[in-house]
Parts: C-alpha cells; sequence; structure tokens
C-alpha cells in the first residue's frame, strides 16, 4: 500500500513527510484493518510533522479522522463486521483503570494513547484501529463530510462543553479553520449568539454563512462582552485580549493541543470577577459518540477541500498558510 510517513520532524516547507511502499498491516488482536475511504488532514498532524509535539512512534504515519470499511477483523476484535463503515479518530488506548478513567474522564488518562502519534494513521490505503475506539459513522453524511468529525468536530464540541456556555449566551470564537467551523454549527443550533474573529477573508465570509452573529478581525473587539470564548488559534500571546473580551463570569477554552506561550496575566482585567481559563484535552468515546449524534440531528456539515493521497504535504502546507476555509480531507 501508498502511505506517506514522518522522516524528520521539521517545517513543512522543508517536506518532513515522505509517500512510500509498505506492507498492508496486520490488525493485531482486538483491532480491526480499515481501508481508508477518506481522512482529514488535521492541525495537530502539522503539530506532529513539525516538531510541536514530541516523536512517540519514529516514521509515524500520521492522519486521525478516518472514515473506512473494515476489511479484516482481528482476534477477539468485537463489535464490527468486514463491510461496515467506521469511523477512527485520536484516542485510540486508554487503561480503563486509572482515577481518571473509573471517573468517565478517560480523556485524561495518563496510559492514553493517540492515532497518527503512537501508532500509524489514515495518510495511507490501510490502517488499524482497537475495534474497542472505533466509531459507527451514521448513514447520510458521505465519507469526505464525515472525516473532519472525527477530530475537528469531536474536539469541537468538547471545547464547547468545557467553555460552558450559558443557556442562550454570548460565545466568541478566536480563529476560524476545521474545528470552529463546526462548533460554529453546533452552538447556533443550542441557541447562543456567535462572534468570529479570525483572519482572511474566505474564513469570515464562511462564517457569516454558517450563521454568525458578527465577524471581524483576529484582533478586534467582539461587539458585546462575552459569555464564554473559544481559541483554535495555536497563539499564547492572544489569550489576554481574549480574557479581556469575556464579561464577568466568562469562560475560555483553549481547544488546541499546543499553544505557545501565555504572556503574564494581569488579574485586575483579566482574570478578576471569576474569568476562567480552561484547557482541553482530547476527548471522551462518549463525546465522540454524542457529537456524531448531534451533527446527525442538526445536519452539521464540514465545508472540505479534497485532495488525493498523494497530494498530503500540499496539504498540509495549504493548512499551515491558510489557503484554504473549512477543513482538507484526503482521498486515496
Ligand atoms: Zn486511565
Ligand atoms: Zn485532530
Amino acid at each position: 500500500m501508498r502511505a506517506w510517513h514522518v522522516t524528520t520532524p521539521a517545517p513543512v516547507e522543508r517536506g518532513p513527510v515522505a509517500l512510500t511502499d509498505r506492507p498492508i498491516p496486520d490488525p493485531a488482536p482486538g483491532e480491526l484493518l480499515v481501508q481508508v475511504l477518506a481522512c482529514g488532514v488535521c492541525r495537530t498532524d502539522l503539530h506532529v510533522t513539525e516538531g510541536d509535539l514530541p516523536v512517540h512512534r519514529p516514521g509515524v504515519v500520521p492522519g486521525h479522522e478516518v472514515v473506512g470499511r473494515v476489511v479484516a477483523v482481528g482476534a477477539t476484535a468485537e463489535g464490527y463486521t468486514v463491510g461496515d463503515r467506521v469511523g477512527i479518530a485520536w484516542l485510540r488506548h486508554t487503561d480503563g483503570a486509572c482515577r481518571w478513567c473509573r471517573r468517565g474522564a478517560e480523556n485524561l488518562c495518563p496510559a492514553s494513547r493517540y492515532t497518527g502519534w503512537d501508532a500509524d494513521g489514515g495518510y495511507a490505503e490501510y490502517t488499524t484501529v482497537p475495534a474497542d475506539f472505533a466509531y459507527a459513522v451514521p448513514d447520510g453524511i458521505d465519507d469526505v463530510a464525515a472525516a473532519p468529525l472525527l477530530c475537528a468536530g469531536i474536539i469541537g464540541y468538547r471545547a464547547l462543553a468545557r467553555a460552558s456556555v450559558p443557556e442562550g449566551g454570548v460565545l466568541g470564537l478566536y480563529g476560524f479553520g476545521g474545528s470552529a467551523h463546526l462548533t460554529a454549527q453546533l452552538a447556533v443550533a443550542q441557541g447562543a449568539r456567535v462572534h468570529v474573529m479570525t483572519r482572511g477573508e474566505q474564513a469570515r465570509e464562511l462564517a457569516r454563512s454558517l450563521g454568525a452573529a458578527s465577524v471581524q478581525d483576529f484582533d478586534d473587539p467582539p461587539p458585546e462582552p462575552l459569555d464564554s470564548a473559544i481559541t483554535f488559534a495555536p497563539v499564547g500571546t492572544a489569550v489576554p485580549m481574549i480574557m479581556r473580551a469575556l464579561g464577568r463570569g466568562g469562560v475560555l477554552a483553549v481547544a488546541g493541543i499546543h499553544l505557545s506561550d501565555i504572556p503574564a496575566l494581569r488579574y485586575e482585567e483579566e482574570l478578576f470577577y471569576e474569568k476562567q481559563l480552561r484547557s482541553v484535552t482530547s476527548n471522551t468515546r462518549e463525546d465522540g459518540r454524542a457529537f456524531l449524534q448531534l451533527a446527525v440531528r442538526h445536519g452539521i456539515r464540514a465545508t472540505t477541500h479534497t485532495y488525493p493521497l498523494d497530494g498530503a504535504l500540499e496539504a498540509l502546507r495549504d493548512l499551515k498558510a491558510g489557503r484554504f476555509d473549512g477543513a482538507a480531507v484526503l482521498v486515496p
């Protein structure tokens, strides 16, 4: 099969991934072998290929927004049969035994492992997934439209929960890429008034079309104090500005896995009046299942730009440069 792997992490301009032939993997006990039908390109793939995240598996195949078809079922794998359409997401292992797993917070499990970082992912014609961590992909969403739901969508769902938007409240979204444009649809469907702060006319246009109450540049203040905010931009220097845009009791959730350093916060303007700054760490399988149901119920759809499997490096470069709105999807 053809598969991309990370050679040496470096800026994508220098080509840190290579496309080569390699054997189709064998599913281990408990795993499914999946033929990849579509694989989304997530910002986390950029962090893996560029070295913002430490190397967990040398030569890893990136990609953790996979929609595919089960072609073989490993010993003891349950719940799926050959021919089923499944989704493969970022979280692929937890120990089920630690204090966090036992209280329903498996996203915080210290023994967690991740697709496209600890194990080979979906920038390939075939990949594997533990059956316990695969998702049934609901009917009525095509492969390409479903792929970005599996990370961008699920993480946005968790970020929205972490942002604690009050009933009918005001939400600010900072940055408007793959995850934000799905989160905006869910927030609007749930009755929030959504203000979008982002660079790039294409992204602003998309935000307007998805029902944003207002759209402005990334550094511009929203037209009213925010009850909640989510930042999708991996830019720590923006955090004080966003904390100032919150009203009393406001909550900022940082959606990304990587953020550059946050400058010192000024207590009076940026934290007092019970403002809160929260991180968002991965997701639980329950988050994933809940979001996929909501995506069907509310008709949440990704705006997608497809690339052939050969075009993965170009897609990563385009993502970094902000050359498309919505989400990129590889189609082998
Ligand atoms: Zn655990
Ligand atoms: Zn992701």
